[in-house]
């Protein structure tokens, strides 16, 4: 690989956290406080610009160009240590994030109430859906994909009075089909995991983002998931 095709595999890290708090010895990927706060305090110190999600969407439907020291922070599934941990600590740096949630999941024990959401909101948090059941689109009917995708939408712009043009595909899956209904329904972008392959690394409707894990508050690691060639270290590390 030449220095100039290295140099194009640059993609913007979106970082993906699911639960910021004590760990719960559930299958529910946990950050600790202590670390996520190591994180963003590295972010800090060392400048990143932490873009919102909309925010990059338009430079990328734009063709415009992004600082190579931006990130994005995501959140899936809303749960209540969201608002309480997360959302006072982005706070305190400032940092904007955003938030994928599933409606029927809100103000179950564990998960973050309306009111708590519409708290975040009003805190420079944005809303994405993350469909109605948390449902694993690939094996769902394109009748049950479009229902996943239509009521999750309507249901947040109605209790949120905002709209919503984000998603986050649950457990990253995704099909070129689930794609097309995701845009005929409105939205303008979505977030996958990290599988999806490098050829799609600028495909706004299969955005891939970065695992965060306890163990990423060690500044050599925390420096390689923000560098924007994550994949390339993967890829060197595990050649397929
Ligand atoms: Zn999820």
């Amino acid at each position: 690989m030449t220095f100039g095709q290295a140099w194009r595999l640059w993609t913007v890290p979106i970082l993906s956290y699911h639960r910021v708090g004590e760990p719960k010895g559930d299958h529910v990927p946990t950050v600790s406080p202590e670390s996520f706060e190591q994180q963003l305090a590295f972010m800090a110190r060392y400048r990143y610009r932490v873009l919102s999600l909309a925010e990059l969407v338009d430079r990328m439907e734009h063709g415009q160009p992004i600082g190579r020291s931006s990130v994005a922070m995501t959140f899936d599934d809303g749960y209540e240590e969201t608002a309480s941990v997360a959302a006072p600590l982005l706070r305190r740096f400032g940092f904007c994030a955003t938030v994928f949630v599933t409606p029927t999941e809100i103000g179950l024990p564990g998960f973050m109430t309306w009111d708590q959401l519409q708290a975040v909101v009003q805190d420079g948090f944005a809303v994405g859906s993350h469909t109605l059941h948390h449902t694993y689109l690939p094996l769902a009917s394109s009748q049950q994909v479009t229902q996943e995708l239509v009521e999750s939408k309507q249901t947040l712009e109605r209790r949120l009075g905002r709209p919503i043009e984000l998603l986050s595909y649950p457990i990253g899956g995704f099909t070129p089909e689930i794609q097309a209904i995701a845009k005929a329904s409105g939205y303008r972008a979505a977030c996958t995991t990290n599988r999806a392959r490098s050829r799609m690394a600028r495909d706004l409707f299969a955005l891939r983002r970065i695992k965060m894990t306890e163990r990423d508050r060690h500044p050599i690691l925390l420096w390689a998931k923000l560098s924007g060639y994550y994949d390339l270290f993967r890829r060197l590390e595990h050649p397929s």
